[in-house]
């Protein structure tokens, strides 16, 4: 990659231990990893996205050692939860321990934690020996990365490093739960691991915000995700706009009729939901940059990770 040479491991470990900040590939998206521990670090993680303080940030860990450091009171619910999902894109927001610093859970009493499904990020984690925070590696708002070149676009000059682990397998972000209630499981934020298969393993789970609604939860803005474009999402059989309008569409599944759009993206030819995630992001990148006046976007069904695609749609193309 021209301009860019990608760290190693324990380069990026050497760097978060002396309180740098390291981008770094998970499966879902890449993050941008600072010590969880070191609330300098932590704080110039906010300054380096333009990310407002009072959105608390996902503590990343490698073994449940780590999570103990974190969270106390463990319930019956959330070791199934881990049992179930870990590692891998679920996110569990639990009773915070008081070291927890404050900037990272954004004055909270509660703390966000998972253990991602990537050896990379497993390595950074244990060379680092702490556990390491891990908003996206974008500006706040933005698209998120889901390879190496989109973080070094956005945020090359700001950080110490990046590390590379290719495109990321998931490519949405995690699902968030709270178990702050062990009595009441709530969904904060659709994502990685489906409603269908939490309700699986847990039985009934609340699902606070109404379709399409902003959640009630601290950080999450229904203006998020967003391409610099204005982005829509059609509505039945919309044609393409004409009248000089250079628009792009954003296809679920092969598109009938493409004609009078500039630019197509197809998430997923076949029309499968976890190919649609992990491309989403992607061709959001690749329509924002191809210098369109508007992106029409597909819905998709609102069934496993269609939920969390739409609702990163809904929220791209909120005002
Ligand atoms: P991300 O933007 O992907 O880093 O995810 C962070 C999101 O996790 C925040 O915007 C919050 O909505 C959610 N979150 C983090 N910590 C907590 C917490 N203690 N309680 C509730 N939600 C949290
Ligand atoms: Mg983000």
């Amino acid at each position: 990659m021209a301009g860019f040479t990608p760290i190693s491991p324990e380069q990026g470990a050497g760097i978060i231990r002396e309180g740098g900040l390291v981008a770094f590939p998970t499966e879902t998206v890449y993050g941008l990893g600072a010590d969880a521990f070191n609330p300098r670090a932590v704080a110039r993680t906010f300054q380096v996205k333009e990310r407002p303080l009072f959105d608390p940030l996902i503590v990343h860990v490698a073994e449940m050692g780590d999570l103990d450091a974190l969270a106390h009171g463990l319930s019956h619910l959330a070791s199934r939860l881990i049992e179930a999902f870990w590692p891998g894109p679920l996110t569990l927001v639990l009773p915070k321990r008081d070291t927890v610093p404050h900037i990272v859970t954004a004055g909270l009493e509660t703390v966000a934690v998972r253990m991602p499904a990537h050896q990379v990020a497993l390595q950074l984690i244990r060379l680092s020996q702490r556990p390491i925070t891990g908003p996206s590696a974008n500006l706040f708002g933005r698209i998120s990365p889901t390879t190496a070149r989109h973080v070094h676009d956005q945020l090359g000059d700001r950080i110490e490093g990046i590390l590379d682990g290719g495109p990321c397998r998931v490519g949405i972000e995690s699902t968030i739960i709270s178990l702050a209630d062990p009595a009441q499981p709530e969904i904060l934020r659709a994502g990685g691991v489906s409603v269908e298969e939490i309700r699986d393993v847990i039985g009934p789970v609340r699902i606070p915000h109404g379709r399409g609604g902003p959640v009630q939860a601290p950080g999450m803005l229904l203006n998020h995700y967003s391409p610099g474009t204005p982005l829509r999402i059609l509505e039945g059989h919309q044609k393409a706009p004409s009248g000089g309008c250079r628009a792009g569409l954003l296809a679920f599944k092969s598109p009938g009729n493409s004609q009078g759009y500039e630019a197509v993206e197809v998430l997923s030819r076949e029309g499968d939901l976890q190919e649609a995630a992990a491309n989403l992001f992607a061709a959001l990148h690749r329509l924002d940059g191809a210098g369109l006046d508007l992106i029409l976007a597909e819905p998709v069904p609102r069934r496993g990770l269609g939920l969390a695609i739409m609702d990163r749609l809904e929220r791209a193309s909120a005002k």
